[in-house]
């Protein structure tokens, strides 16, 4: 079975992808599966930008596909902050309880228009003979004005998803996974794989194709030669 390795330490995540790739022919690999043990810093500007320098990261340890992801919240009136620094926005070892009521209380005045926010997932697959591969995939929605829900994790208390009055907290698992960011861009990237799957299968049908080819060509010029040379010796 084709191996692929999701460059994150987190198992939750890859509970969540291994969901999510079922019924694919593949087996999902944490790095720490793949005795795979290092530090990626994500320096790039975009989602996108992170995913793809993660994934092309653990390129040099394998023969099998990565994948790897970056998500975050954007927040249209804070300047779509805290997108990229999500993880470390407020400082990184601060509870999740302070930095959404930090949140809160910074949009404290403004308009329930203008309280506009997005979760947002890209992930890429990277691999040897392959070009690296980006999805992205988003969430619309808005600050409340409220933490509320025990369900999921960081900012998903002040998350309310568009047209509802119901934060991503308050969703169970499978209902968040129906129409998460992540959940959307991992089954992009899931036709993605699955259309490289399908050349990587017309390649290999090709080249038998070809292989019998050549050994129908070789049987018939040594049939030949075999012929010439009883000629020969009559
Ligand atoms: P990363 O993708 O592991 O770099 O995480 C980025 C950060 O974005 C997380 O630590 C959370 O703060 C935030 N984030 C990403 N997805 C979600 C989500 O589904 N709910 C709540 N917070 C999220």
């Amino acid at each position: 079975m084709k191996k692929i390795i999701f460059a994150t330490q987190n198992q939750g995540k890859v509970k969540e992808i291994k969901k999510i790739l079922e019924g694919m022919p593949v087996e999902v690999l944490t790095m720490d599966e793949a005795g795979i043990d290092i530090e990626i810093e994500e320096n790039g500007k975009t989602f996108e930008e992170n995913a793809v320098i993660k994934a092309e990261a653990l390129k040099v340890y394998t023969d099998a596909i990565i994948l790897a992801d970056d998500s975050g919240l954007e927040i249209d009136c804070l300047n779509k902050e805290p997108g990229v620094y999500s993880a470390r926005y407020l400082g990184k070892d601060t509870p999740y309880e302070v930095k959404n009521q930090i949140i809160l209380d910074r949009l404290k005045d403004v308009e329930q228009e203008n309280r506009t926010a997005r979760f947002v997932c890209a992930i890429a697959a990277a691999g040897k003979d392959m070009e690296t591969m980006t999805t992205l995939g988003t969430i619309e929605g808005y600050i409340g004005h409220e933490a509320r829900g025990a369900n999921g994790f960081g900012y998903d208390p002040i998350f309310y998803v568009e047209g509802t009055s119901i934060s991503t907290a308050e969703l169970t698992p499978d209902e968040k996974n129906a129409i998460s960011h992540r959940a959307k861009a991992l089954n992009a990237m899931k036709e993605k794989l699955k259309e490289i799957e399908s050349k990587i299968e017309e390649i290999e049908n090709k080249t038998i194709q070809e292989k019998a080819e050549y050994y129908e060509k070789k049987e018939s010029i040594s049939k030949k030669i075999n012929d010439m040379l009883l000629r020969k010796n009559e």
